[in-house]
């Protein structure tokens, strides 16, 4: 693609660099320990389905989602593998979910109770996955309720109105290993194992770890490893993750619209919360806050022109910023990458993170808007 006929803003999906981070985490939890590959939020911002299929090409047995209706586009768009969902809210469509052959979670009494009526309803068993809360504080029955969610549980893999295939739970602070909580939490998940095992609920799969802990914590993988952001290639704990050489697969680009002189004592961008210190060059680059870049970036991110590093300047707008060319020749038109693979000097979306006061997670689900999305 020439510069001139590339598009005005796009994201470059790199598949390849997704496969190779999904084999990566594979190798590094060995063979017993199965992999999910988290594809919520439309692959984390780098498209389901295409997304999915890399991830199960790279050997991926499950996949992750959050909603049924995630789920449900998995099924439309081919794959026929295993799935998890793990948001229900009440009224939630079971239906859909069981005759989609799609493993769901239940938290509550309740829960199991609105499965068993979307069983009766489909006429075909569920698969059950039990969530424990262990201290996140979020979804999951507490410890308390356990023994009843396990009970009714029990009572409906015994009535073959489900099999329960998982038992799971999420760390709160798996992004610092050193955090007490993660010891809290694995002890907590071992002991609600121990109560659905006297209860005599054998299931295929007991998970706890996300990106993190599945790199930082092995005590933590038991029989499956939940990876959303370390596949997407970024760094779940920035500092304290070792160089498993995972690659961001995502590229966010565009082309320069304008690029003009700017006299010293010039206020740039809305509010003039840059004013040029002495004579330079501007660039205008056509994205904004529509389109995911955070303007909370504004006088702080970079953005990689003609072979360096340059300062955003003044406040992220709507549909476009301004960066610094610092004296260095550029012209309308020529590329600029927002954040890539950090490879030649580049941003990366953690260091867009950084700007933003933010995680990568958030730089990557965010960022679209008007942009056009290409995988390669
Ligand atoms: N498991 C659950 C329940 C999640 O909600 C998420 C993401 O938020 C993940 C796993 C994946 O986490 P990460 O992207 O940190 O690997």
């Amino acid at each position: 693609m020439t510069p001139s006929s590339a598009p005005r803003a796009e994201i470059v999906v790199d598949l390849a660099a997704l496969r190779h981070n999904v084999t990566v985490l594979r190798e590094l939890v060995g063979e017993g320990v199965a992999m999910m590959t988290v594809v919520k939020a439309d692959g984390y911002g780098h498209g389901l389905l295409e997304s999915a299929a890399a991830a199960r090409a790279a050997g991926a047995a499950w996949l992750g989602v959050a909603t049924i209706d995630e789920a449900l586009a998995l099924r439309a768009g081919g794959d026929t593998g295993r799935v998890l969902c793990w948001l229900g809210v009440p009224g939630e469509d079971y239906a859909a979910a069981i005759e989609a052959d799609v493993d769901v979670t239940a938290y509550s009494v309740a829960e199991l109770d609105e499965i068993r009526m979307a069983v009766v309803a489909v006429g075909r068993p569920a698969r059950v996955q039990l969530k424990v809360d262990t201290g996140l504080s979020r979804g999951g029955a507490t410890l308390r309720a356990w023994p009843d969610v396990v009970a009714e549980a029990r009572a409906g893999e015994d009535a073959r109105i489900w099999s329960v295939t998982g038992i799971w739970s999420h760390l709160a602070c798996s992004d610092e290993p050193d955090h007490p909580a993660n010891d809290a939490q694995e002890t907590a998940f071992r002991e609600a194992l121990a109560v659905a095992g006297s209860a005599g609920l054998d299931p295929e799969v007991r998970h706890l770890a996300n990106s993190a802990a599945a790199i930082l914590r092995p005590s933590a993988r038991f029989d499956l490893v939940r990876c959303g952001i370390a596949s997407y290639g970024l760094d779940p704990a920035p500092g304290r993750t070792p160089d498993l050489g995972l690659v961001p697969a995502m590229t966010a680009r565009a082309r320069l619209a304008v690029v003009k002189p700017v006299a010293a004592g010039a206020g740039v961008s809305y509010g003039h919360t840059w004013v040029a210190g002495h004579d330079t060059t501007v660039a205008l680059v056509p994205v904004g806050y529509a389109d995911g870049v955070p303007r909370h970036a504004s006088n702080r991110a970079e953005v990689w022109v003609a072979g360096r590093r340059r300062p955003v300047r003044g406040r992220v707008c709507m549909d476009q910023l301004v960066v610094d060319l610092e004296g260095d020749a550029a012209a309308a038109g020529d590329p600029v990458v927002l954040f890539g693979t950090g490879v030649s000097g580049e941003p990366t979306a953690q260091d867009w993170a950084e700007a933003s006061d933010t995680i990568s997670y958030e730089i990557v689900t965010r960022i679209g808007g008007r942009m056009t999305r290409r995988h390669v």
